[in-house]
């Protein structure tokens, strides 16, 4: 639904992904002397459940665990719609200048994690989550 939906970036009607987005962004931050490093794109659905799994032994509980790793239905990592950035000076760049090129942050605890939202070229990222278990797409 994010990804390939039709935008009005330039006047004319295109389409953009998230890696188009991405090497948008990646080539302008390098202008201002930043690096984007891809620690994460596009996961399998198993090596999502690996990931949940991880995340269950290390925080302790499902719960717990499902405010960081969502299940291999629900993480936009899984469906393509996702990707985490680093380092630092990258997601600060990305929460500075990311909305212009329809990246943005979704959830506050996880500064390095950008989605696709075309809407934002025009009208601003919308407002975070504080973390996944507030996302109403993590209640499937
Ligand atoms: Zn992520």
């Amino acid at each position: 639904m994010l990804a390939n939906e039709p935008v009005h970036a330039t006047g004319r009607r295109t389409r953009l992904t998230i890696r188009a987005a991405f090497v948008e962004a990646a080539t302008d931050a390098e202008d201002d002397g930043v690096k984007f490093f891809v620690n994460s794109g596009w996961r399998s659905p198993a090596y999502q459940e690996q990931l949940l799994r991880e995340a269950v032994s290390k925080y302790g509980s499902e719960k717990e665990a499902a405010r960081w790793v969502a299940t291999p239905d629900t993480s936009p990592h899984v469906s393509g719609n996702a990707v985490d950035i680093g380092r630092s000076d990258a997601t600060a760049w990305l929460s500075e200048h990311g909305a212009k090129y329809g990246l943005c942050q979704i959830y506050k605890n996880e500064p390095w994690h950008y989605e696709l939202r075309p809407a934002a070229i025009d009208h601003g990222c919308p407002p975070m989550y504080a973390d996944p278990t507030h996302d109403p797409r993590m209640q499937q």
